[in-house]
């Protein structure tokens, strides 16, 4: 009997990994990727070169069978190390176990793997240089341009889209059932900085952390690599008076860090060069609903849910969305509107959660890591998760380290924040708890 074909746009982070799902059920599967492929043309990873990989990401790279060849080249970061404008730092912990620490990793290296992997199941082909343009859902027909070609059509039975944050499935899905649909920009933008290893060819920061430079109104990060350098990103506002609009020049840039991140400049030797050459990327949230049409097409990843990236968690939720859309598969064995519906009707709260929670993250990085009350409130979550474990879970530690669905942790999460209120009433310093009261607030 022939096999069931399934089409998928895209071939990043989540599309190879969907195929790998489908390929070991024994679907045959076509992947259309806009670009040449990266393991044989070099050219830039695109969106952040690394990217913090945590437990729901972890989860489906294992159950693929391909995290065993990629923690081999990750870096635990246990927390967020504080740069202050006078260069002291201190580390916040993520999370109070030694297994509770997020790894950063490549996101070249990361998206070959998951090409190679799906590739070797024997079941799935990828085309690249094959640009998706439009898609007729009535006619189940796909046109992509494929080089300097003519459109090329071509049919599919059933096409998922994993074709990220612009996806052109997503306008055919919104455009056929009349979708609620918003691409909320965040207002800011970011470039990529490196600090290279030493001439020794060491580390120049803390390689177990997460570094932020929080400013305020933007702030500046980085993550440890491989090859012991550092990627930075500046996260910046588009307009206004300190802004991507007004840093332009040599000598504005370097006001800039002159100014706001001065322990850094030693770090970056390219720094001028870096930010004049290097492009500027936007950040926006989508929020869609459905994901699916019919028993026809479904999004997947950043086509249906494309985040802001504070919560380092867009790449580990796209790769939780492959992981349940798998089991629906299991689940509903052949029926692919009752697949596709139970996973519209599961995931979309998760989506639009993750998405609110990464844009609430942002104003909590750039602006209030550093503020004592933070402090105070974020040592205060922890007494409680020690007072009252697997009940008092920070929201912090069920995104990263837990698998609740995001619906769930924002829910959870409210009620922590009211819990701490209620605490800090009794006790403004935060030193003391009533435990009871707790127990109280947390059976409501
Ligand atoms: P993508 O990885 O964007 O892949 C989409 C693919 O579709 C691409 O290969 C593209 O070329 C192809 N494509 C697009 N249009 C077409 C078309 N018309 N035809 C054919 N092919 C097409 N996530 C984390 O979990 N942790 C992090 O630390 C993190 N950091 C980030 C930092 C930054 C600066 C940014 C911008 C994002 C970050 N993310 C992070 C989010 C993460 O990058 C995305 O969520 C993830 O890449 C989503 O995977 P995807 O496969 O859905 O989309």
């Amino acid at each position: 009997m022939a096999k069931e074909k399934i089409t998928l746009i895209g071939a990043g982070l989540a599309g190879p990994l969907m195929a790998t799902y489908l390929a070991k059920r024994d679907f045959t599967v076509d992947i259309f990727e806009r670009h040449p492929d990266m393991r044989k043309v070099s050219q830039s990873a695109g969106r952040s070169i690394n990217l913090a990989l945590s437990v729901r990401g972890i989860h489906a790279l294992k159950e693929v069978g391909l995290y065993e060849k990629i923690a081999p080249m990750t870096i635990p970061m246990k927390g967020r190390r504080i740069h202050d404008l006078n260069g002291g730092t201190h580390l916040q912990p993520y999370g109070q176990k030694k297994e509770e620490v997020i790894y950063s990793v490549s996101r070249a290296q990361l998206n070959m793997d998951l090409m190679s992997l799906a590739e070797e199941t024997g079941n799935v082909r990828i085309h690249f240089n094959h640009k998706l343009i439009t898609a007729n859902l009535d006619g189940n027909e796909l046109k992509f341009q494929h080089k300097a070609d003519k459109l090329k059509s071509y049919y599919f039975t059933r096409v998922v889209g994993c074709d990220g944050s612009s996806s052109v499935l997503r306008e055919a899905i919104v455009y056929k059932t009349g979708a609620k649909y918003e691409k909320k920009p965040l207002g800011h933008g970011y470039k990529e900085l490196v600090i290279p290893p030493s001439k020794t060819g060491q580390f120049l920061l803390d390689s177990k952390a997460l570094h932020i430079w929080p400013r305020g109104q933007y702030m500046l990060i980085a993550l440890p690599n491989m090859d012991k350098s550092f990627t930075c990103t500046l996260f910046f506002p588009l307009r206004g008076k300190t802004s991507f609009e007004t840093v332009k020049s040599d000598n504005e840039i370097m006001d800039l860090f002159n100014n706001q991140f001065p322990d850094v400049i030693e770090l970056i030797p390219s720094l001028i060069n870096d930010f004049q050459k290097n492009t500027m990327g936007n950040l926006a949230s989508v929020y869609c609903d459905p994901w699916h049409f019919a028993d026809k097409a479904a999004l997947l990843g950043d086509a249906a849910h494309a985040v802001v990236p504070f919560f380092g968690q867009g790449m580990n939720a796209s790769f939780q969305d492959c992981s349940v859309l798998n089991t629906l598969i299991e689940k509903h064995k052949g029926d692919w509107e009752s697949i596709f519906k139970a996973y519209s009707f599961t995931q979309i709260p998760n989506g639009h959660a993750i998405a609110d929670m990464a844009i609430e993250n942002y104003y909590e990085m750039r602006d209030h890591v550093n503020d004592p009350e933070f402090i105070k409130r974020r040592k205060l979550e922890l007494e409680l998760e020690k007072l009252f474990p697997d009940q008092f879970i920070p929201r912090y530690s069920m995104v990263s380290f837990h698998q609740f669905p995001y619906a769930e942790v924002y829910k959870k999460g409210e009620k922590q924040f009211k819990i701490i209120e209620e605490v800090l009433k009794v006790d403004p310093s935060g030193e003391t708890i009533d435990k009871s009261l707790v127990s109280q607030l947390m059976a409501e």
